[in-house]
């Protein structure tokens, strides 16, 4: 049977369960990466420049611990998930980075996700992964429709907030978490910050928990404007959670070198700024942080919100 290694960083966070349901259905073993950890930080800082972002960085430690567990590494090539908005460019060029930046030790398995111009390219790519794999086309192709309908029921389940009708409980403090899921969900990079407020008894809000057509009407200024995924995705949800007042206060994690953050950070400082609004603490995380320091920060901060 053939082996698919999983690596768990970057769109691991957001699409897990279609990739692991659709290989599941082809028949095929998985091996997950373990959760990241110092080991796999210091590989993926060894393979990679110094520029790279530290999830990217991180990507490539997980690669390289699948590296002699598994026949193939799956790394998508997102370009757009969805109409008119495209992703950071570290991801339309993953698989080949991976594969320079390790020398190519490891036998990569992609799929060109391009949904803006050229949707017809995933096909194209199942048809070359079902000959890798010595499937058949139409088998490769039901095993993606079906894993697909079992990933959207699975993302409508968690997008419960209610932007009209969510009631702030005044007896608790509620903080919104935003950042990219590969920074918010990974316990190592994000130093295990929901773990440690869930345990304050603190309400925590991503932006995960609202849907997508809300986050892009309120990501001001740039509602139905071309513009990253991911951007969408952060200035709506500051904006839906703040206009709402639903929550206390924004906790913004920020990896080392990313440029998207860069342009969404200030435009949501900007805007608070103007606005006499929420509190914000946006704490950038590299390879060098140190958790004593990250905690503080925090703590300070749940003071002042508190
Ligand atoms: S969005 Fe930022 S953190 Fe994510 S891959 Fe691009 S540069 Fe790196």
């Amino acid at each position: 049977m053939i082996t698919i290694g999983l690596p768990r960083g970057l769109y691991y966070f957001k699409h897990y369960v279609l990739w692991e349901e659709f290989f599941r259905n082809l028949g095929c073993d998985i091996v997950v990466s373990d959760e990241t950890n110092k080991h796999i930080l210091d590989m993926g800082v060894k393979y990679c420049s110094n520029e790279t972002c530290l999830p990217v960085k991180v990507f490539h430690g997980h690669v390289m611990s699948l590296k002699d567990k598994v026949d193939y590494i799956f790394i998508p090539r997102y370009i757009s998930v969805d109409k008119n908005e495209y992703t950071c460019p570290n991801f339309c060029g993953l698989p080949d980075m991976t594969a320079l930046n390790l020398k190519n030790q490891v036998k990569i398995l992609d799929i060109n996700v391009h949904i803006d111009m050229f949707p017809y390219l995933i096909l194209k790519s199942l048809k070359e992964l079902g000959k890798v794999l010595n499937l058949e086309y139409s088998y490769v192709v039901n095993a993606l429709k079906e894993a697909y309908l079992v990933f959207t029921k699975k993302q409508e389940s968690s997008n419960n907030f209610e932007p009209f009708n969510s009631i702030k409980d005044k007896t608790k403090i509620s903080l919104s978490i935003l950042g990219h899921p590969y920074m918010i969900y990974d316990s190592y990079l994000s130093m295990k910050l929901i773990e440690k407020l869930n345990k304050r008894n603190i309400s925590i809000y991503t932006p995960d928990n609202i849907d997508n057509i809300t986050k892009r009407i309120n990501a001001y200024p740039f509602q139905g404007k071309i513009f990253w995924d991911i951007g969408f995705e952060l200035l709506g949800s500051a904006f839906t959670f703040t206009s709402n007042e639903v929550v206390d206060g924004i906790i913004y994690l920020t990896p080392f070198a990313c440029g998207v953050d860069a342009f969404i950070l200030e435009f949501i400082q900007r805007r608070f700024k103007s606005s006499d609004s929420l509190p914000i603490l946006k704490l950038t995380v590299d390879e060098h942080t140190g958790e004593a320091g990250f905690d503080t920060r925090v703590e300070a901060f749940l003071d002042m919100v508190g």
